[in-house]
């Protein structure tokens, strides 16, 4: 038995989850937040317990010494050393990487070359992997990228139709995100539903939360994605626009005067269901409880974005061919049944699905069949589990010497 840390640290926050390997047993979880705020914080659940300790985390350092403090201090580990590796998330990993690696000074200079692709995410990767270096000196570092599962695709669904020397020079492409996800929700489904053959499924899995993506797999790889060079692309979001005219940028800043800048930020921040619903609010049940109130535009912003999954999920079917098997998962996917039959409701009739509409109505958070036996394709809801993913390459890594 020894134990792993799951590390998902932003420019300002860092989300952890202390696992025991290899039985995947969660010890522990946790977020420091606001890091470099005055009204900074960190907390932790254990034993059916949290605690909220608000202090000051003038960086991510800090942030780290307080969550190691409190491992310890609170029994959960005896010695810091039971920590054999900890693994970062890193949203972006570029043409460099198509599985998990060692976070070494290699891997450290291809992210550092990574960040002009994800100025909001790259930087604060690589702060993270050094705080818990410094911490944890002995412990392996592993680096786990949101794009490796999608780096299977074909060309002819990752290459921008713009001149070719810019996709090549540049390597300006879809990469796709959400990849850890979409693996996990994938594998595991090939587990439950296939007898654990990948050969022969094609699984159409929809990670819908505040960020959203599709994602189309053959005999468990990835062969598209929704999401593009960013997460901006794709699907409707909670704030961003997921695909639109690119003349709009050019449009919108000519007619408000913003710079590139300015509305780059509006449709990562001020779009999607947030945009359109008009309510201050990109989240779903703020969205549908207006919706079912009367508000027209809040009916719009839900009625557009299950267009555009229902759009991803037509298209995806004819990629592969069809589909054995659609998964709804992440916050949206397992919780809403009310956005999962709006968007149900538009696929059907084309790929013959039959559901169950009164238990879609009860299922939230658990797995659960939502089709009918004669329905054409199977349809589930899976929660998904990233951080379990990054512990398991954390212990094949350990194991193994190898992710
Ligand atoms: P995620 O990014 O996967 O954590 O998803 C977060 C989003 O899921 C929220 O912003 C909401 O839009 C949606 N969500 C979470 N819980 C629920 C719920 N119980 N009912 C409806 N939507 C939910």
């Amino acid at each position: 038995m020894y134990k792993v840390m799951a590390v998902n640290a932003g420019s300002s926050s860092l989300k952890y989850k202390l696992y025991e390997m290899p039985e995947e047993k969660v010890l522990c979880s946790g977020n420091v937040e606001k890091i470099g705020l005055p009204d900074a914080f960190f907390g932790i659940k254990f034993d059916g317990k949290a605690e909220k300790v608000q202090t000051a985390i003038p960086d991510h350092a800090v942030g780290v010494k307080l969550v190691l403090e409190a491992l310890t201090k609170d029994g959960i580990v005896k010695d810091l050393s039971e920590i054999k590796a900890v693994g970062h998330r890193v949203v972006q990993g570029g043409k460099y990487f198509s599985h998990s690696v060692d976070f070494d000074e290699d891997a450290e200079a291809k992210i550092t070359k990574l960040i002009p692709l994800d100025p909001l995410h790259a930087p604060a990767h690589l702060v993270g992997f050094h705080a818990f270096k410094e911490a944890l000196p002995n412990a392996i570092a592993i680096a786990v990228f949101d794009t490796a599962y999608h780096q299977t695709m074909e060309a002819e669904d990752y290459v921008y139709p713009i001149p070719y020397e810019m996709t090549t020079k540049y390597d300006c492409r879809r990469y796709g995100a959400h990849g850890t996800s979409h693996d996990y929700l994938v594998h595991t489904a090939i587990k439950n539903y296939f007898g654990g053959k990948e050969k022969g499924t094609r699984i159409l899995s929809c990670h819908i939360g505040s960020g959203s993506s599709l994602c189309a797999a053959m005999d468990g790889k990835c062969v598209a994605t929704t999401m593009g060079l960013t997460p901006l692309g794709g699907v409707m979001m909670g704030t961003r626009t997921g695909d639109i005219d690119p003349s709009v940028m050019d449009y919108l800043c000519t007619c408000t005067g913003k710079s590139v800048d300015e509305m780059y930020d509006i449709f990562n921040k001020k779009s999607g269901l947030y945009g359109v619903g008009g309510i201050a609010s990109g989240d779903t049940r703020d969205i549908e409880e207006q919706a079912l109130k009367g508000n027209e535009q809040c009916l719009l912003a839900a009625n557009l974005f299950a267009r555009r999954v229902a759009d991803f999920i037509g298209s995806y079917y004819v990629r592969m061919g069809g589909a054995d098997l659609i998964i709804f998962s992440a916050g949206i996917g397992e919780n809403s049944a009310w956005f999962r039959k709006l968007i149900l409701e538009r696929v059907q009739d084309a790929l013959g699905l039959k559901i169950d509409y009164e238990l879609n109505e009860k299922v939230r958070g658990v797995e659960t069949v939502l089709s009918l036996p004669e329905s054409k394709i199977k349809v589930i809801v899976l929660p998904t589990d990233e951080e379990v993913m990054i512990a398991r390459d954390c212990a094949k890594r350990y194991e193994n010497g190898h992710c």
